[in-house]
């Protein structure tokens, strides 16, 4: 099933994109150890900041818009599907009471709007404006993206994994 990717969506990797060339940098993908002994892997991690992205598929985290119950095996899924969003809310939890911010956007949420929220929780952190020496490291400025690849272009792979 092509929706069992588990990261590099379409949705989350123009996103990334789209903050990239705002001149956000971050961590795809990274694993933060909480000191609750929770592992928890957001998609975009902003490491200075505290702020974490998902970007959840609309199956797999069951959208209220696209999340319809899949009716074929259902003895599966429901189980399988109802555990995911326990563990989306387990996870938030524990990221909040480590201190993080959490964005959690579906992957129905148009660009612009998912980069604007993304912005607007980054902005929220305090620490606005360029970078100064002891800069946090996902702070705009300093190093700006070399490559502005066009609309129509593939997307950059900076995926490794
Ligand atoms: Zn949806």
């Amino acid at each position: 099933m092509k929706a069992n990717r588990r990261t590099d969506t379409k949705p989350e990797l123009a996103l990334r994109h789209a903050l990239h060339r705002l001149g956000y940098r971050y961590r795809k993908d990274y694993r933060l150890d909480l000191d609750s002994g929770r592992r928890v892997r957001p998609d975009i991690v902003f490491t200075a900041r505290k702020v974490a992205v998902f970007v959840d598929g609309c199956f797999w985290h069951a959208c209220p818009e696209h999340g319809s119950k899949p009716r074929a095996n259902e003895w599966y899924w429901g189980p399988k599907l109802i555990k995911n969003v326990e563990r989306d809310r387990v996870n938030d939890a524990a990221l909040i009471l480590a201190g993080w911010a959490v964005v959690r956007l579906w992957e129905h949420v148009p660009l612009d709007e998912a980069v604007t929220t993304v912005v607007t929780a980054l902005i929220a952190t305090g620490l606005v404006g360029p970078p100064g020496p002891a800069g946090p490291a996902d702070t705009p400025g300093a190093t700006r993206p070399k490559r502005q690849p066009g609309p129509d272009q593939p997307p950059v792979d900076d995926s490794h994994s």
